[in-house]
């Protein structure tokens, strides 16, 4: 199944897509809190999803007419647009966007010996097809980064990796944009990738049974249509279960929790010359079988 989050009529709810064409609105249609939103659905657990699959069966067979809305007439925001805490990201977590970055920066590659993590405030999210803002007053160096995005669906601290896999609800699409000049002066990476707008994710979560394994999926990002980014999500150094169980060592993870599990090679900065983004740049962002993210950069004015 696929979650989105829609506004409708200055309306913000949870729906499910139907058919590609078509979205269920499930607020109204789920009992007390769990149609609020997809993060309370999410909390809601197993018998929530249960209830949402039983819709999408009595929908598709044609009832709930009244609750089915055209997806051209809605405007799709993030699943989870406002996450009650920052999303957590991975750095460095393919090896060859791990050699490309160190041959730009004219260093020797050095591979991670742990998952290195970092996070991007709520305020950085937008949905799928929104705009990224770029200040150029702020940032000179804009960057794009396609990642898988996991969601997480059961609460856990300490989660082993073998059961790693069973605390993930879904997966979805993250673009991790970033300030090369801001991560470079600050000399870590909070700051250059913490901006407002520099989260684009969704279209949609994908359910995880519908991924039996994410660890196999291509993952590609291009600029104005050219291939920039190709890669596959089994070239991770550390693997889904590994970040999932060093990062919930001693801090608890949340249903609706979201992790950015790093970006492939063919960031515009290690390019040979660097090619960062630039006004009017359309960014598609593609995780097969998980979804796809077109967003165009505009360039904003430096307000206060
Ligand atoms: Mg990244």
């Amino acid at each position: 199944m696929k979650l989105i989050t829609f506004r409708h009529d200055d309306r913000t709810a949870p729906g499910l897509l139907i058919s590609g064409e078509r979205l269920l609105d499930l607020s109204g249609l789920l009992p007390g809190q769990q149609g609020s939103s997809v993060v309370d659905l999410i909390t809601a657990g197993a018998p929530a999803l249960d209830l949402v699959r039983t819709l999408e069966g009595r929908a598709e067979r044609g009832e709930l007419q009244g609750n089915l809305l055209a997806m051209a007439h809605v405007t799709l925001c993030a699943p989870i647009p406002q996450p009650r805490k920052n999303v957590f990201c991975v750095g460095r977590n393919y090896k060859e966007h791990v050699e490309e970055a160190a041959r730009a920066r004219g260093n020797a590659a050095k591979l991670p010996a742990h998952p290195q993590y970092f996070t991007k405030p709520p305020t950085a999210i937008i949905g799928p097809y929104d705009d990224i803002p770029w200040d150029a007053a702020v940032t000179q160096k804009l960057d794009y980064e396609v990642e898988l995005g996991v969601v997480i669906g059961r609460r856990g601290r300490n989660i082993p990796r073998e059961r790693a896999l069973e605390h993930v609800f879904g997966y979805t699409v993250v673009n991790d944009v970033t300030g090369r000049d801001l991560q470079r002066r600050h000399d870590q990476w909070f700051k250059g990738k913490a901006l407002d707008g520099s989260c684009p994710f969704g279209p949609w979560i994908v359910t995880a049974d519908e991924v039996p394994n994410p660890q196999v999926l291509d993952i590609w990002l291009s600029v104005n249509g050219e291939r920039r980014q190709s890669s596959n999500t089994q070239m991770m150094i550390f693997d889904l279960p590994e970040i999932i169980a060093q990062l919930s060592e001693g801090l608890t993870l949340e249903p609706g929790d979201l992790i950015a599990t790093g970006t492939p090679s063919g960031v515009g900065f290690a390019m040979d010359p660097p090619r960062l983004l630039e006004d009017g740049d359309v960014v598609e962002s593609v995780v097969e079988g998980v979804g796809r993210l077109i967003n165009r950069v505009r360039r904003i004015e430096h307000t206060v």
